[in-house]
């Protein structure tokens, strides 16, 4: 029986771990915490698909169309094609593993609009879809762990993956607990590790998905991909803790963006592109916001209150409760912040990456959304990513070579001792926070030549700086040793934006403000002994 080791349980691992048991595969699932504190369900607004109940004229060769057109044309096309056409039946095993959609009274699924899509196709469980899509697959890994086929283990961080001549063997883990590294073997490794918040601080996100593991699998091998393509969601409310996401389901359901000029309201986006100007995608609404230099608010008061109830029930609660609004009575002051991370670990079209054995799913990997991602689009990819690697996995012979790691995870475990013990006058947390402060600053919604080598320059000051900490006991071991990952993602993610100069999709240069049939191409980063190197993907090497 094959053994496989998950890594994250939000709703990619979960997919994954599920088809995989259901497929006849023994799975390890490993996570910080339980799947009801991932990113996943925060998500708020919605998972598209083209069902039979679809809009008149809608079909899934549309979707396809609006999701490569989003991503202006960096989509792995076949993979998009995969994705958009099994939507259909991912919403109905939702359906029946309990995911209850929203319906109207004659009990049809209620479709919403989301930006840069032709119709309505997003299904929605009122404004918390994540939280009702967690609680259904949660009931199925427990129904396989009942049958012994999964294994869930908390309080567990990826450390490093187990790799020997191109081929991954498993992973080294954290134990919270132990406080030691422990090795996991298996047959197939897949990441399931979300995005890559830490490297900007202040999010939508969740702080869990620090993108550690996508830059310390850099560091072993993995070619990365497209990392220069950060979303930046136009309409989020400031709070201490976080950016908290209203939800593109506002704009979906009527909701207008405006700011004051004097006593006049400007609605800006609809002045320029129209009646669904509230509705483009995201990276142009961002940047259309920036440009305005004001104030900008989001009104949906004018919407029957009985309405907002029932259908935005989280916008309303998060509005009153993080800063006292009424959004039945006054509109919601809102500005763009990091929101979803399109680029990540490169992976083809059956999700293995360039290292053998080594899976990625979700968003930690890189292949649906091309240059930018349409609004409900990162669940279904989420779901269906992990179905994919599953089949993939049990289709494909793993059987393991002997390979000889204990030399490795002796030296690790001792460095890592050895970390435990040090002392350092150099406090991590305040390095996270410089770095989030040098990517907000240099790789933004607006980039040019000149902030991104002064981002370079920042990231590999902190980089040698944290070369030279052993052991910051204010903060967590795993708060330590994930640092020098961290770093490595962020000097990635700015180099390959330095590399792309052009403007596409969610990444904007102004010296380069227009798109180039040159850069018409992923971006794929890879290191070798310290250095990077960036090559452009025109053969479409990682989409099939
Ligand atoms: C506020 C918000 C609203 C959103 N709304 C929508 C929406 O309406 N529609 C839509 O399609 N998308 C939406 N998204 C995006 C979507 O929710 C995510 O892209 C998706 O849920 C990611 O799922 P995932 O399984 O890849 O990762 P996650 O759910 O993020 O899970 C990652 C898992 O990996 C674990 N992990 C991370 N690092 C490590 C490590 N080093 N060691 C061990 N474990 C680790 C985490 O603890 C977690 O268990 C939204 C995102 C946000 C932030």
């Amino acid at each position: 029986m094959k053994e496989i080791l998950i890594i994250g349980n939000g709703i990619s691992g979960m997919m994954c771990a599920i088809r995989c048991a259901e497929l006849g595969m023994k799975v390890k699932l490993i996570a910080p915490g339980p799947s009801e504190q991932s990113q996943s369900v925060m998500a708020a607004g919605g998972i598209n698909a083209v069902t039979e109940r679809h809009e008149e004229g809608d079909s899934v060769q549309c979707h396809i169309e609006d999701t490569l057109k989003g991503g202006a044309y960096l989509a792995g096309s076949n993979a998009v094609k995969g994705l958009c056409s099994d939507a259909k039946e991912i919403i109905h095993y939702l359906e029946r593993i309990g995911t209850v959609f929203s319906v109207d009274e004659q009990d049809r699924p209620l479709l919403r609009a989301f930006g840069g899509q032709t119709y309505k196709r997003t299904h929605y469980c009122g404004s918390s879809t994540g939280k009702h899509i967690v609680s259904a697959l949660v009931m199925e890994v427990r129904r396989f762990e009942a049958a012994g086929l999964i294994t869930r283990i908390m309080r567990h961080h990826f450390y490093s993956a187990l790799i020997s001549d191109g081929r991954c063997y498993g992973a080294l883990l954290y134990d919270e607990d132990a406080r030691e590294l422990v090795p996991v073997y298996a047959d197939a490794l897949v990441m399931a590790t979300g995005g890559q918040n830490c490297l900007f601080g202040k999010t939508t996100g969740s702080s869990r998905c620090d993108g550690y593991a996508v830059g310390r699998l850099f560091m072993q091998g993995a070619a990365l991909k497209n990392l220069e393509f950060i979303q930046f969601h136009p309409t989020t409310l400031e709070t201490p803790q976080k950016r908290m996401l209203i939800s593109e389901a506002v704009r979906g359901e009527g909701g207008r963006l405006f700011y004051m000029d004097g006593d006049q309201k400007v609605f800006f986006m609809e002045d320029k592109y129209g009646p669904r100007g509230n509705l483009m995608t995201r990276d142009l609404i961002s940047r259309e916001i920036v440009a305005t230099g004001r104030d900008v608010l989001l009104d949906i008061s004018f919407m029957d209150k009985r309405l907002i109830d029932s259908r935005l029930p989280e916008v309303r609660d998060i509005c009153a409760k993080y800063r006292g609004i009424d959004i039945s009575k006054e509109p919601i002051p809102v500005a763009p912040s990091v929101h979803y991370f399109m680029g990540g670990l490169a992976v083809h079209k059956d999700h293995e990456t360039n290292i053998q054995g080594l899976y990625a799913v979700g968003e930690c990997a890189s292949i649906y959304h091309g240059a930018n991602r349409l609004g409900g689009n990162s669940l279904l990819s989420a779901m269906y990513s992990g179905k994919v690697a599953a089949e993939s996995i049990s289709g494909k012979d793993h059987k393991l070579e002997p390979a000889d790691f204990e030399n490795y995870i002796l030296a690790e475990q001792e460095g890592f001792k050895k970390m435990l013990d040090a002392k350092s006058p150099f406090a991590a947390m305040h390095i996270r926070d410089m770095l989030a402060d040098t990517m907000r600053e240099h790789m933004s919604i607006v980039r040019c030549a000149d902030s991104l080598s002064k981002g370079i320059e920042d990231v590999r000051y902190y980089l040698s700086v944290a070369e030279r900490i052993h052991y910051d006991a204010s903060v967590s071991a795993y708060t330590n040793y994930s640092l020098s990952g961290i770093l490595t993602l962020a000097l990635a993610a700015l180099t390959c934006a330095d590399a792309r100069r052009e403007s596409r999709g969610a990444h904007y240069r102004s010296d380069y403000p227009t798109a180039s049939d040159e850069y018409r191409a992923a971006t794929i980063i890879s290191y070798n002994d310290g250095n990077m190197q960036v090559t452009f993907d025109r053969e479409n090497a990682y989409e099939d």
